[in-house]
């Protein structure tokens, strides 16, 4: 390539955006784009993917249509194009029929350089027309993880892209960017869009200015009163899983006097534009979401981002909580962890009507968030590891680097668990072996004659709920593996094996984070 499209490329960032050089990625996906070559672009919420297809839409002679989910950004989106002085439209259903037609007229006279579309559209006769009638230099595909069935977001409209793109009577470069990492997900966009491995382009998925906490066995509410009125100076987003906890905390919040909106897919289009709305123009410094909010919204000083409830997928959960600190500054993401909302996903998994591959495939992602919650390692480490990188460098801030207390030796424990597993014929799941394990007198037990399992009542000083506990530990560190859907059992893994035959030992962390007395359950 000549280097003097490169050279553009960097101008522009410099005199359109004033930044001073290409982060992380950019650089790479943008010399490929201008190659002419089909990319993929892997690169962490924050990381900057929109700057990836507006430098190159800036250098190209023709026109870069973005296809993007987020018909309620669209306006957003090109409204601060527009004050960079770029020439920028969207078209969505939200138009009236005469400023469509306006529109259409200009992008027929080549006045944008970016349109916006959702993929909806591309299937309408009228709109392939116009698309034919202007050169298309890109097309970028933003949200991309939605085309595949593996992503934690499919939506069945993207599939239509591929015959879309391959139908258009010219052949742009095409350009498919994601938060989302997993190898599954990369793999499909490679076939869907022919695009081989030279072409992926994954950033290190590190957010080093988040610290990650995960709190357990609290009074949630009370943590948010006190948290919040902590940090009544900063912006936030609290997320919670359904409505109608997102109507509560918000009640909560505004009882207590604080700017708060509250956004949730039960709300009208227009509360949900202006909640929206006034959390990004700083009117209000925290929303109370559900997972309806956030894709796309680039609001750079987000300091907290609260999970109320366990997000379904480590996936969502990252770029849910990577919300936070897209300015670069320190910014907290807190999860609040209690296994009666791991209990409401699984319910919620099964009551979706989806096919059984798929309804595993999501138990799986809910248990290995699960494990995030349960894991003593460093957070951070883990999403990384989870998404391929295998880092040893761990981040020193979150809940667990900053743990207190000694690591001692559990391998007896551990030892036990595992032999109960083994002796039961990995029949059970973790609430029997727990049972076992402190000699339960429940009925079920009885009957079940596991009473004279040889491990039984071994660990009888300790509670059910701490070897529920510290079964959640095993398993999250790999020692145990769930298998099955509506009632999983639990089977060893060959880790569990080396412990069994004494070649390996399990070491845990003694004392669990100090949680202030004002957290404490009641
Ligand atoms: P993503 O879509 O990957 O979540 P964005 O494209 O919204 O991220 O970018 C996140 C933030 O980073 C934006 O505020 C953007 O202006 C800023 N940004 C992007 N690229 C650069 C860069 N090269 N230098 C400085 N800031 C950047």
């Amino acid at each position: 390539m000549s280097m003097n499209l490169l050279e553009q490329a960097q101008e522009k960032l410099r005199s359109i955006y004033g930044y001073h050089s290409f982060r992380e990625g950019q650089l790479n996906i943008i010399q490929l784009v201008l190659q002419g070559k089909d990319t993929i672009g892997i690169m962490p919420t924050g990381g900057g993917k929109s700057l990836c297809y507006q430098v190159p839409a800036l250098v190209n002679p023709g026109v870069t249509l973005v296809i993007s989910p987020l018909i309620s950004l669209m306006k957003d989106q090109v409204d601060a194009l527009m004050e960079l002085n770029i020439p920028a439209t969207y078209l969505n259903s939200t138009l009236s029929v005469e400023e469509e037609r306006k529109r259409q007229t200009k992008i027929r006279e080549g006045e944008y350089k970016l349109i916006y579309v959702a993929p909806e559209r591309l299937d309408q006769m009228q709109f392939k027309q116009l698309i034919n009638s202007v050169n298309i230099s890109l097309v970028a595909i933003d949200e991309a993880h939605c085309m595949s069935q593996w992503g934690h977001d499919f939506r069945p409209s993207y599939l239509s892209i591929t015959s879309w793109l391959q139908e258009l009577k010219q052949s742009p470069t095409v350009l498919a960017l994601t938060a989302t990492a997993t190898e599954q997900v990369c793999q499909d966009l490679q076939e869907y869009l022919q695009i081989n491995k030279e072409q992926v382009v994954k950033t290190g998925f590190e957010r080093a200015n988040l610290t990650f906490k995960v709190r357990k066995g609290i009074n949630k509410k009370q943590f948010i009163n006190t948290y919040i009125s902590k940090k009544n100076k900063d912006s936030g987003i609290i997320y919670a899983s359904t409505r109608k906890e997102v109507e509560q905390i918000y009640q909560q919040l505004k009882e207590q006097g604080l700017d708060v909106a509250a956004y949730h897919g039960g709300m009208s289009e227009v509360e949900r534009s202006r909640s929206q709305e006034a959390f990004i123009h700083d009117e209000i410094k925290i929303i109370v979401a559900t997972n309806a909010f956030g894709m796309g919204i680039d609001k750079s000083n987000v300091r907290y981002v609260l999970h109320y409830n366990i997000p379904r997928t480590i996936e969502a959960y990252y770029q849910e909580a990577g919300r936070a600190g897209r300015d670069g500054e320190e910014s907290e993401c807190i999860l609040l962890f209690s296994p009666q909302d791991v209990r409401t996903q699984t319910f919620l998994i099964e009551q979706s009507n989806r096919n059984e591959t798929r309804q595993e495939m999501e138990y799986k992602k809910l248990q290995q968030m699960t494990a995030l919650c349960h894991t003593e390692r460093c957070l951070q480490q883990y999403i990384l590891h989870y998404f391929g990188d295998d880092t040893d460098k761990t981040c020193g801030k979150c809940s667990n680097c900053l743990q207190t207390g000694e690591k001692i030796d559990k391998t007896k424990e551990a030892q036990m668990v595992f032999s109960t597993v083994k002796r039961t014929r990995e029949r059970f799941g973790k609430t029997i072996i727990a049972q076992i394990l402190v000699g339960s007198n429940n009925q079920k037990i009885k009957q079940m004659n596991l009473t004279t399992t040889t491990t039984y009542g071994l660990l009888s000083h300790l509670s059910q709920k701490n070897v529920a506990e510290f079964i959640d530990l095993l398993l999250a560190e790999g020692y145990l593996l769930l298998v099955g859907t509506s009632y999983p059992t639990i089977q060893l893994t060959e880790k569990a094996i080396q412990v069994l035959l004494g070649e390996q030992h399990v070491f845990v962390m003694e004392t669990m984070t100090e949680v202030e007395p004002d957290q404490q359950d009641d």
